[in-house]
């Protein structure tokens, strides 16, 4: 699967516009920003098909919303903090100006990506939640290693385990670039795959300097789209 899998009008439409699954209310579930009520806009399209995906319902369709559009709707919700997420929103390259015109209405603005695009671009007032891919997501040739010099104090990476061996070959990631010194570093378990106990316990276990998530929206509402 490659970025070509994305039609090409959807990556680079001609018009201010974007093709979205969805925007929602709900609260934020992870990272950083884990609690606030936030406006999420997921945006339709991914390059990727991560075996443990939870959004494949975003991977085709969606609607053409007006750059406009979108802002109004994100403000009509009255809430400060916006997530734009996908799928990968950044295959859509009008992404990068709709992050710009959120920062610009004056909210608090974070990014999920899956690491395998270039988040060069990015306007630096967002906080980017980075995906590293692990091994047994069956996506781990797709990260861009290059992205991880950009990474600043208002960035998080995070790790979605499936086993004791991606355990493994994060813990050495993360100590050999020394991410946690540049940014927040996230583990995750993936749900069915290795207990939050297990995780939880081998963190501890080793003194890890990362931070444990359980995805909080899963947990409230259990998977439900649009929550
Ligand atoms: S990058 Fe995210 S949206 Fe894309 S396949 Fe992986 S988990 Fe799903």
């Amino acid at each position: 699967m490659n970025a070509a899998a994305i039609p090409s009008e959807i990556v680079q439409s001609p018009l201010d516009r974007l093709k979205i699954t969805e925007i929602f209310l709900s609260l934020q579930g992870e990272a950083d920003a884990a609690g606030w009520p936030t406006v999420f806009v997921r945006l339709t399209g991914c390059p990727l098909r991560c075996q443990y995906c939870d959004t494949a319902y975003a991977f085709h369709g969606g609607t053409w919303w007006e750059i406009e559009d979108i802002l109004a709707e994100v403000a009509r919700h009255g809430v400060r903090h916006v997530c734009v997420t996908g799928g990968e929103p950044l295959a859509q390259k009008r992404c990068i100006g709709l992050l710009q015109r959120l920062c610009d209405a004056g909210l608090d603005v974070s990014l999920e990506t899956s690491g395998a695009l270039d988040i060069g671009a990015v306007d630096p007032r967002v906080s980017r939640v980075l995906d590293i891919k692990t091994p047994g997501s069956a996506e781990e040739h797709r990260n861009r290693w290059e992205n991880l010099p950009l990474l600043t104090a208002r960035d998080q990476v995070k790790f979605v385990l499936c086993s004791r061996a991606d355990y493994e070959w994060a813990r050495e990631l993360v100590l050999r670039e020394a991410l946690h010194q540049r940014c927040m570093v996230l583990f995750s378990p993936s749900k069915s795959e290795v207990t939050p106990r297990e995780l939880a316990d081998w963190i501890v276990a080793d003194r890890l300097p990362v931070r444990f998530q359980m995805q909080l929206h899963k947990l409230l509402w259990n998977d439900e789209p649009g929550r």
